[in-house]
């Protein structure tokens, strides 16, 4: 903890936007990070001994490292992380590993570092998939593993092994950062850039870790042994603070976890509204590991898995198998819940070392979801076969991204077939009714809404997106964040127009974008129709506060009042009024 001897500096006080929720006090560790495309990288060994030397030679430093950053940690904190240090020098110290690794550069001639990337994947994915929840998190010890191995080989260094719990300061964070970091050394996450649907902040989000955006090069200014407080809800961020300041903060910090603990106790009601409208509330997972959040925030399923995440873990393409496995899991538990699988949504600000598109020029108008799905058949069809054959084990909906035209549809429809199909030669079993569903997120795909429904079974708002493209408003990029407001007029007409779509031609329609988890959006929502969403498990305690107190009649009142309105700001207050004076004690921290 802080001290007035270490950091006897002036406090400095900015403003930046909060991307997540939290507060978060600690030392700053300042990451550059340095990206490395495996699959640009040679996979042959023309000469397997001096990679096994090189490998040997990699392994020692990492070990170093290891036994560095273990020594800084037990210096302030005993040994409160040593489990982590410990799992992954055990790694690196067991011989039956080491000399698979040895075996397969040897017999394969492949070079030391896809022999690495590809072993240690196999491993995680073998972690991750047991039922227990110390082994599962040993999963991430070895991704953290994996990267540094890689680093070592390529001879780079970067350190996502923090030896202390810190705030992570970074001019930008990728996805694929944010899921290398090691969760215990992350106190909070502040970088120069990004928006708050980046999905780096998702991420964040789903990692409960608190982020702010500083849009002030902060990862140039702020000195290596700074102490800062970013508080993920108000966007302050604090250099150096008082005592003073750090004690107002950490009562602060603990003032929000009562609450959330407050509103957690009080979760385990039905989200039924005060003139007693059923609500659907599931949840939105990341990382296959919070599979339990759904029972956990007394949910009602699982309404969105980013698959592409796993991908994202790994840099690689997990096999029908291990998909299958991760997705079995996900099923089986929330059993007969329902579980919507988004099929890969890469590109955009998703791109993945080694898989799928790399950058491009306009990534969120390019090779993305799926038009990159249906470019990669094969991609696909290994990803569609693992969702049917997990789905005869529960209540699975299959949700594609990007949508923009029929003919994406009718595609994935045959490609599913042909899934079909290559399962039924196999003697595999598969559900062969699987509903198909399409996030509704381009523009073309609400316009077109009422054909779309003819079409498919279910529908997904993707607010993030649908913003960012109705409004031409890039969603990472901070200086034009202030544009990108989803209470926009015509962004809320194309919500509008997708729930009467669903609703006319009967078809489910929920929404998942960040927007729907906001008190004033569910409001406006509740008031076009909307009865299903699908949010970050945080936001459902005070989601099922906010439903069972909003009378849908009043809500549909409020949405004819916002019809008349031309400005977001004129709408976004309108709103936010209509739910501060029926629930005055709501806790309005975002
Ligand atoms: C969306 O676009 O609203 C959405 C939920 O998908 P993602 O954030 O993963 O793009
Ligand atoms: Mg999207």
């Amino acid at each position: 903890m802080k001290t007035k001897s270490k950091f006897p500096k002036k406090e400095v006080i900015l403003e930046g936007m909060p991307t997540s929720p939290g507060i978060a006090m600690g030392p700053v560790y300042i990451f550059n990070p340095y990206p490395i495309n495996i699959s640009e990288l040679e996979s042959e060994a023309k000469d397997p001994r001096q990679e096994i030397l090189l490998f040997d030679r990699a392994r020692r430093r990492v070990l170093e490292q290891l036994k560095f950053a273990q020594e800084n940690s037990e210096t302030s904190y005993g040994d409160k992380f040593s489990d982590i240090f410990e799992t992954q020098q055990a790694f690196l110290n067991d011989q039956v590993l080491m000399d698979e690794i040895k075996k397969a550069i040897q017999e394969k001639a492949q070079s030391a570092v896809h022999v690495v990337a590809e072993i240690l994947a196999q491993k995680s994915d073998y972690f991750i998939n047991l039922e227990n929840t110390y082994f599962r998190e040993r999963a991430f010890d070895i991704i953290d593993l994996k990267q540094k191995l890689i680093l070592a080989l390529v001879g780079i260094n970067i350190d996502y092994q923090l030896s202390r719990p810190s705030i992570v300061l970074a001019e930008s964070l990728s996805p694929s950062d944010t899921v290398h970091f090691n969760r215990k050394f992350i106190l909070g996450f502040l970088t120069d850039k990004g928006g708050k649907t980046a999905h780096a902040t998702i991420l964040a989000r789903g990692l409960r870790i608190p982020a702010v955006v500083n849009r002030i090069s902060l990862s140039k200014l702020v000195n290596r042994n700074d102490f800062i407080i970013i508080d993920g809800f108000k966007g302050t961020i604090i250099i150096n603070p008082t005592d003073e300041t750090l004690e107002k903060y950490q009562r602060l910090q603990q003032h929000y976890q009562n609450l959330d603990k407050d509103l957690i106790e009080t979760a385990g009601q039905k989200a039924v509204t005060p003139d007693g409208q059923e609500i659907q509330l599931l949840v939105n997972i990341e990382l296959p590991n919070e599979v339990d959040d759904n029972k956990n925030y007394f949910a009602d399923g699982i309404g969105l898995f980013r698959t592409e995440n796993i991908f994202l873990q790994h840099n690689y393409e997990p096999d029908e198998e291990t998909q299958f496995q991760i997705y079995t899991k996900i099923v089986e538990k929330n059993a007969p819940d329902p579980v919507v699988i988004r099929t890969i949504d890469v590109g955009g600000d998703k791109m993945i070392e080694g898989f799928g598109p790399q950058r491009e020029l306009n990534p969120y108008l390019g090779w993305r979801a799926i038009r990159f799905c249906l470019d990669r058949p094969e991609i696909f069809k290994t990803q569609l076969r693992a969702i049917l054959r997990a789905s005869v084990l529960g209540n699975v909906i299959i949700l594609i991204p990007m949508v923009s035209s029929l003919e994406e549809v009718v595609q994935t429809k045959a490609l599913i077939q042909e899934a079909q199909n290559e399962l039924k030669a196999k003697n595999l079993r598969f559900n062969d009714n699987v509903p198909l569903g399409i996030m509704i997120e381009t523009p073309a795909a609400a316009i077109y809404a009422d054909i779309f429904a003819r079409h498919v079974d279910y529908f997904s708002i993707g607010t993030n997106d649908l913003t960012q493209y109705v409004l031409a408003i890039d969603r990472t990029n901070d200086r034009v964040a202030r544009y990108y407001n989803s209470f926009n007029p015509a962004v809320l007409l194309l919500m509008h127009k997708t729930i009467q779509a669903a609703k006319k031609r009967n078809i489910a329609v929920s929404i998942c974008g960040e927007f729907g988890a906001l008190p004033e959006a569910i409001a406006v929502l509740l008031g076009m129709g909307l009865r299903s969403f699908s949010m970050s498990p945080q936001f459902i305690p005070r989601a099922k506060k906010v439903i069972r107190s909003l009378d849908t009649r009043k809500c549909v009142d409020l949405f004819n009042e916002v019809k008349k309105l031309n400005t977001s700001i004129q709408v976004e207050q309108k709103c936010r009024e209509f739910v501060r004076e029926l629930i005055p004690d709501l806790n309005s921290r975002d």
